[in-house]
């Protein structure tokens, strides 16, 4: 709102007034009124919440009043009438104020007026207290809540108001948990939440999430902030946290974002907030890392394709479809079944490769449904290849986030019995990333499903940390070696070595091999020599449509 009345001096004075308020009043809202101007500030968070013009108002009191419950207006607008008229010096009420979706909030008003040297009312200045905001502490921090967390940031987007926020997580907790006991945990978590509000201080606001995470929302442009509260974090936990006497060394891990557009909703800045904190733990050994999206697209575009993409999980799957890249077999080079892979495309973005939204989306909760729908797609299509080709082998790529619900044995063989499909040609592929979860719970999801003739795949063999370990721990029907291995295959005497001790590790283990990645006839020329089962690979065919993967299975045995 444009001022032409009160002069600059007056302005300068009431900032510097309005941010000392800011700073004592923590949790509360502050308004600040220049009486003889009729000129108030108010705190965003207020403006926000209930959708005021601007942080600047001239007659803020009766804007304000527009928002109060008819019921209790007339309280109030008695209250600052006897205000204004210098009968009173304070105010202490409750109203119930309403918000831009028409929901009413209970409020506590307080308010005192400061006089200047020749008694006359100058300042008008004061605290609102939201009540429901008051129900999303955290009793063992008493930091606002994870629920508090989502709808402040929501709150902040709806209103566009740029954001920028992080999200902290202590390492090793279960350990901590082991050798402290549950109370001892409890006092870390405790002396943890007192020392981010600490180094927070009034640059933002400090939460407590689920388990072991914290969370920071600042309204301050530099996301600089989030990293120097981070930083001053872990400088004061790496000196250790005293409990019933001892000293235990905390080690953290964070991921940040900035939120500067706001077509996307609070739930994707936070499936992108998880994902740069993944990255700190598992890559940048608990460096802050910030989300900054796919390389090749800017950190807003991305943001907003993920919203994007998210939301059409919920509007019907909308824009995904499945290729199918064949898997041949290495003797006859003949195709013996194929991998769907996902792809989503809308008008705007194009058509949008799966590593630019899985990684992100996996943890999501949203993807368990899409999973569902991978799946019965794939089935689906399968079922028209087994007509022409009865031994066809479909294989379904699945992220570990899937295997974590404990229905989805049931959801797999649902799907499956519902389409009547034949369960010994679906093959499962999961990654090493699996590893992350509890091996005896990925352990008996796939006897469960071995049970039933499932096969289980493990994919992008020996890029990961684990996969000998994996391959002896677990029973795989087929190991798929990664394109990497065999990329110089045709120069490299080393990377010929690597293969035939990958296919040894997988025929002790009674596993076949599929290689992926196969570019060259020379290539498969080569790998032909060791004991592979199957090939994939774009000197075969790169993912192609289903009609595409009926007309191979034609040419090669129909005709
Ligand atoms: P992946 O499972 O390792 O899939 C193989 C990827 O390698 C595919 O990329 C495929 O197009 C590509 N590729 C195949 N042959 C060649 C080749 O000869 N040369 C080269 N340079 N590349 C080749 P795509 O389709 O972009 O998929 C990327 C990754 O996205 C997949 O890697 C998989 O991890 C993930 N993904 C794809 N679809 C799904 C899905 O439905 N569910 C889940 N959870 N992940 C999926
Ligand atoms: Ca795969
Ligand atoms: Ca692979």
């Amino acid at each position: 709102m444009e001022n032409n009345q009160i002069p600059k001096e007056r302005l300068a004075k009431l900032d510097k007034l309005f941010e000392c308020m800011s700073i004592i009043a923590e949790d509360s809202h502050v308004y600040l009124c220049d009486m003889k101007y009729d000129y108030s500030k108010w705190s965003k968070t207020l403006v926000s919440l209930f959708g005021l013009p601007d942080e600047y108002m001239v007659g803020a009191g009766d804007l304000w009043e527009q928002h109060i419950h008819p019921d209790d207006r007339k309280v109030y607008h008695e209250g600052i009438e006897t205000i204004f008229a210098g009968k009173s010096d304070e105010h202490d009420m409750q109203y119930r104020a309403v918000k831009p979706n028409g929901e009413y909030e209970v409020c506590s008003c307080r308010g005192i007026v400061l006089k200047d040297e020749d008694g006359n009312m100058e300042y008008f200045c004061g605290a609102i207290k939201n009540h429901s905001e008051q129900h999303h502490i955290d009793s063992l921090t008493g930091l606002r809540d994870q629920f508090g967390f989502f709808k402040d940031l929501s709150n902040y987007i709806d209103n566009h108001m740029k954001v920028n926020v992080g999200l902290i997580g202590v390492d090793r907790f279960a350990q901590i948990n082991e050798l402290y006991g549950y109370k001892g945990g409890n006092k870390i978590l405790q002396e943890c939440g007192r020392m981010l509000q600490e180094v927070v201080g009034n640059q933002g606001k400090a939460y407590r999430m689920d388990g072991t995470k914290f969370g920071i929302i600042s309204t301050l442009e530099d996301i600089k902030i989030i990293e120097d509260s981070y930083n001053k974090l872990c400088d004061r936990l790496i000196k250790g946290v005293s409990v019933d006497g001892r000293s235990i060394v905390l080690e953290l891990y964070a991921g940040m974002v900035g939120v500067k557009d706001f077509n996307t909703d609070a739930q994707t800045v936070y499936a992108c907030l998880n994902f740069a904190f993944d990255e700190s733990r598992d890559l940048k050994q608990g460096d802050i890392v910030e989300f900054k999206g796919s390389s090749n697209r800017d950190e807003k575009k991305s943001i907003e394709q993920l919203y994007t993409i998210r939301n059409s999980i919920s509007h019907n799957f909308e824009g995904f479809y499945l290729l199918y890249q064949p898997i041949i077999d290495a003797e006859t080079e003949k195709i013996i079944g194929a991998e769907a892979l996902l792809r989503w495309k809308n008008e705007e973005f194009g058509i949008v490769p799966p590593d630019e939204f899985i990684p992100v989306l996996e943890k999501d909760s949203m993807f368990p449904a899409l999973g569902e729908w991978i799946l019965k797609t794939a089935v689906k299509a399968s079922l028209k290849f087994i007509r022409l080709l009865p031994s066809f082998i479909i294989n379904v790529n699945l992220s570990y986030s899937q295997i974590e619900k404990n229905n989805f044995v049931e959801i797999v063989k649902n799907v499956i019995e519902d389409s009547d499909y034949p369960p010994k040609q679906l093959c499962l592929e999961i990654t090493e990333r699996c590893r992350l979860l509890d091996m005896g719970l990925l352990k008996n999801t796939m006897y469960k499903l071995k049970s039933d003739g499932i096969r289980i795949a493990l994919d992008d063999f020996g890029t990961g940390f684990s996969s000998m370990g994996l391959v002896k721990a677990l029973p795989f029907d087929t190991i798929k070696i990664d394109r990497s291995f065999v990329q110089k295959i045709e120069d490299d005497e080393r990377e010929k070595t690597l293969v035939s001790k990958f296919t040894e590790v997988a025929n002790l283990y009674d596993a076949k091999v599929c290689v992926e990645g196969i570019e060259t006839p020379g290539m498969a020329e080569i790998l032909r020599r060791y004991s592979v089962h199957s090939f994939q690979g774009y000197y075969y065919s790169k993912p192609v449509e289903e009609t595409e993967i009926i007309n191979m299975i034609k040419k090669d045995y129909v005709s």
